[in-house]
């Protein structure tokens, strides 16, 4: 393996703002590993929208200045020698990283060359799981397969009934349903048996969502949505909305939800959802939620559990992930341009 060096290259943000806060530098220090850390050498990085949160200062960062970025995937160079004893905080010893191994992790400052990560939070990868294809969907996949099962409450496949007591079979839309998070819900959705109904920016997406397994799919950009879903769910509505866009697409979800349905409002792409009239959910019985991934994986057994079943789907082929671009890190600023500029359908990556 080649030596580690003592510098490397990466991303760092020294204020927010507009893309051109993303600057390239070639002489960051390669982080120390404290206790329970091992050191990544990322080969490829998730380019995910709350990257663009944190550039812009919607969501603040404790540090100053950072290096943004939530995951990546690449190879284990170097290992804190607490990781192996008893007392490491990596209790997940059926899974612990070693020196070579190919991993998929989320955590904090990824994009870089080097990262230093919690062992506990490093999936080691099966040999027929590619580095690319770990990286493009881990965090989408992990957000969508956990968010369908506990904030919509979906059964398990092979089980009748799920947390809210749904049956397989409810209507669900997704908004933005060619977008990286977008096509991993409605793919994860049809391996659930919902009845899918995917909305997107333009025609072209459209043609993703269908192949993403959205039975019925409306363009916002030509159609009036909430006509479409009337007529396309014979004026029940839905049972659950999946909403990453927030903002431009909230009033409407609550006049699409069915009676007694739930709306997810994960996301703001289009800005965040002001304030909610509680006062107006009493009209369907509607339940409201705004989850967070890391809320889910947040104990140990939730992340591996969650981790294996999402590399299980990958692996059969039930889940597959479009990569729209590989972007070289020193060319994010064009990759966050394409992302918030809605050109893209699909996942991004940075590689190093
Ligand atoms: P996407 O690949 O889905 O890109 C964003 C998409 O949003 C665009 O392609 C566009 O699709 C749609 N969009 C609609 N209006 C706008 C607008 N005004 N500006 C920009 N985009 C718009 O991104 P991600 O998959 O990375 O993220 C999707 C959403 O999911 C984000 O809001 C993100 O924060 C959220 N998310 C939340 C998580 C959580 O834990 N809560 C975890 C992961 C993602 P179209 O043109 O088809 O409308």
């Amino acid at each position: 393996m080649p030596p580690i060096p003592k510098t490397m290259s990466g991303i760092l943000i020294e204020e927010t703002g507009g893309v051109e806060v993303l600057q390239w530098k070639t002489n960051l220090p390669v982080p120390e590993l404290k206790e329970g850390e091992i050191l990544v050498r990322n080969e490829f990085i998730g380019v995910n929208y709350i990257d663009t949160y944190f550039r812009t200062g919607l969501y603040p960062s404790s540090t100053f200045p950072f290096i943004t970025g939530k995951e990546a995937a690449g190879t284990v160079v170097a290992v804190h020698p607490s990781v192996s004893t008893p007392s490491s905080h990596n209790n997940n010893t059926s899974n612990k990283p070693k020196e070579g191994d190919r991993v998929a992790y989320l955590a904090d400052a990824t994009y870089a060359e080097f990262t230093a990560v919690p062992a506990a939070l490093a999936h080691v990868l099966p040999p027929s799981l590619s580095t690319e294809t770990a990286a493009a969907a881990l965090l989408q996949g992990l957000t969508a397969l956990t968010f369908v099962r506990e904030a919509a409450g979906l059964p398990r496949p092979g089980t009748s009934t799920g947390t809210l007591g749904i049956s397989s079979g409810p209507w669900v839309l997704v908004h933005a349903a060619a977008g990286g998070t977008g096509s991993m819900l409605c793919q994860m959705l049809a391996v659930h048996g919902a009845k899918v109904i995917g909305t997107c920016g333009g025609k072209e997406k459209c043609e993703v969502a269908k192949r993403n397994g959205a039975q019925w799919v409306v363009d916002r950009k030509e159609e009036d949505v909430v006509a479409r879903v009337r007529e396309i769910t014979g004026g029940r509505g839905v049972d659950v909305i999946f909403d990453g866009v927030g903002k431009a697409t909230f009033e409407a979800d609550l006049e699409m939800v069915a009676r007694k349905g739930t709306v997810v409002v994960f996301g703001n792409a289009s800005g965040p959802v002001p304030p909610v009239d509680l006062f107006k959910l009493g009209a369907k019985n509607v339940k409201l939620m705004r989850p967070r991934l890391f809320g889910y994986i947040e104990t140990q057994e939730e992340l591996d559990v969650y981790t294996r079943e999402l590399f299980d789907l990958l692996l059969t082929g039930k889940v597959n992930v479009k990569v729209h671009e590989v972007y070289s890190l020193k060319d994010v600023a064009r990759a966050h341009s394409d992302l918030e500029g809605r050109k893209t359908t699909g996942k991004l990556l940075l590689k190093v």
